[in-house]
C-alpha cells in the first residue's frame, strides 16, 4: 500500500467549487470588489525573489501591530488562516487526549484538522435558531480547548462579546482560538481578549474583508507563548510559507484601510438590502454579520434550488448536513449579481 493509513482513513475538507468563468460566483465567500489599487503597484514594483521572504513576515507584522494596536511581535502570520488555523491546532491541543470544543454548526474545517492530528473533538449543539448558549461552555468535563468562529459561519451569526468573554474567563486553562474571518463585516473584534487574557488566540484573514483571497494571507494575535508556539512549530513545517509577493500586498492593502472600509460599507449595504428582500418572499434570513446569508424557507428543497442555480450558471453553496441541509449559503456580490440572484430565486421557487 502506497498511501499512510491516515491518508485512507482521513476524510478531507471539501472546499467550494472553484469555477470562475461564465458564473456569478456566491459560492466561497470571497469580497466581489478588487483589492485597493496600491496592492496592485506594490505587486508591479516586486523584486528580489531570488532571496526567499521574511520567514515571520517582519514588514507585514509591523503593518498588522500599527492596525490592531498590538505588539508586533505578538502577531503570527500566515499562509491563509486556515493554515494558521491547522498549525494551531498541532500547537496547543494534545493527540488521543481530552476533546477540543466547538459548537455543533460551524466551520467543517475543524473537526478534519483534529482528524490530521487525531485530537479528539466533541461539538456542542447550538439553539434551533443557530445561537450559542456561552453557559455551554463553562465547567467543561474532558476539554482540553475551544474554537469559536465569530461571526460564526455558515450560520453568520455574531455572539456578544461579554459572552464571549464569559466563555474565555471560564476556561482560563485552555486555549480559546476564535476564528475572525468575518469579523470585518461585524459589529466588533475581540483583540481586547487577546490583550486580557494569555489563552486567547484571535486568527483574522485577508480573504474577505480585505479582498485578497487570491494571495493567501492570513494572521493570529495572541499571547506571546502562543504566538512563540506557532513560530515554532511553524518552523517544523514551513519557514517561508508567506512568499514576498503577498507579503508586499498585504502591506499595500493594510496601508489603504480606508479603501477596505468604503468596499466592507457597499457588502454590509447590499446584505441588509437582499436580507430584506428575502423576508418579503418569505425566507428565513438570521440576521448575517458576515459577508454572506444562510437561508431557508417552508417547504424548501435547498439541494434542488442550489442545482437549479448551477444550471443558471449562478452559484452558491449547499452542506448535506443534517442540520442544515434545508439552508442555502449564499455569498453577498454586487447589488446586480444580488439582483440575478433574486430573479432567479423567484422563478425557481
Ligand atoms: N475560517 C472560516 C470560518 C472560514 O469560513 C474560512 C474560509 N473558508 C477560513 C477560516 C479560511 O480562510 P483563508 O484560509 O482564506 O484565510
Amino acid at each position: 500500500m502506497l498511501l499512510s493509513k491516515k491518508t485512507l482513513e482521513i476524510r478531507e475538507y471539501t472546499a467550494g467549487e472553484q469555477l470562475n468563468e461564465g458564473y456569478i460566483k456566491l459560492n466561497s465567500n470571497e469580497n466581489p470588489y478588487q483589492p485597493s489599487p496600491l496592492v496592485f503597484n506594490a505587486l508591479k514594483d516586486i523584486n528580489k525573489l531570488n532571496f526567499y521572504p521574511s520567514p515571520k513576515s517582519d514588514a507585514l507584522r509591523h503593518e498588522l501591530g500599527k492596525l490592531n494596536d498590538f505588539v508586533e511581535d505578538d502577531i503570527f502570520v500566515g499562509n491563509g488562516s486556515d493554515e494558521i488555523l491547522g498549525l494551531a491546532f498541532l500547537t496547543y491541543y494534545n493527540q488521543k487526549d481530552k476533546d477540543i470544543i466547538f459548537p455543533d454548526v460551524t466551520y467543517s474545517f475543524y473537526p478534519v484538522w483534529a482528524d490530521l492530528y487525531d485530537i479528539n473533538y466533541r461539538t456542542i449543539a447550538q439553539n434551533s435558531d443557530f445561537s450559542i448558549n456561552p453557559q455551554d461552555y463553562f465547567n467543561l468535563d474532558n476539554c482540553q480547548g475551544i474554537i469559536i468562529a465569530n461571526p460564526n459561519a455558515p450560520t453568520t451569526l455574531e455572539m456578544a462579546y461579554e459572552d464571549i468573554e464569559s466563555i474565555v474567563v471560564n476556561n482560563q486553562d485552555k486555549v480559546i482560538i476564535i476564528d475572525e474571518a468575518y469579523a470585518d463585516f461585524g459589529t466588533y473584534y475581540c483583540t481586547a481578549l487577546a490583550k486580557k487574557y494569555q489563552n486567547v488566540l484571535i486568527v483574522r484573514t485577508f480573504s474577505k474583508g480585505w479582498s485578497l483571497a487570491g494571495i493567501r494571507c492570513g494572521y493570529a494575535m495572541g499571547s506571546r507563548v502562543l504566538i512563540e508556539g506557532l513560530n515554532k512549530i511553524r518552523d517544523c513545517f514551513n519557514s517561508y510559507s508567506v512568499d514576498r509577493l503577498t507579503q508586499a500586498a498585504a502591506i499595500a492593502a493594510v496601508k489603504d484601510r480606508d479603501y477596505m472600509h468604503v468596499c466592507i460599507q457597499k457588502v454590509i449595504a447590499t446584505r441588509e438590502r437582499i436580507s430584506s428582500e428575502l423576508r418579503k418572499r418569505g425566507y428565513t434570513v438570521p440576521q448575517s454579520k458576515t459577508n454572506f446569508l444562510f437561508i431557508t424557507k417552508d417547504g424548501f428543497d435547498a439541494r434542488s434550488v442550489y442545482q437549479s442555480l448551477k444550471e443558471q450558471k449562478i452559484l452558491i453553496r449547499h452542506f448535506n448536513l443534517p442540520k442544515i441541509k434545508n439552508y442555502l449559503r449564499i455569498t453577498i456580490g454586487t447589488d446586480e449579481q444580488m439582483d440575478m440572484l433574486l430573479d432567479a430565486l423567484n422563478t425557481i421557487v
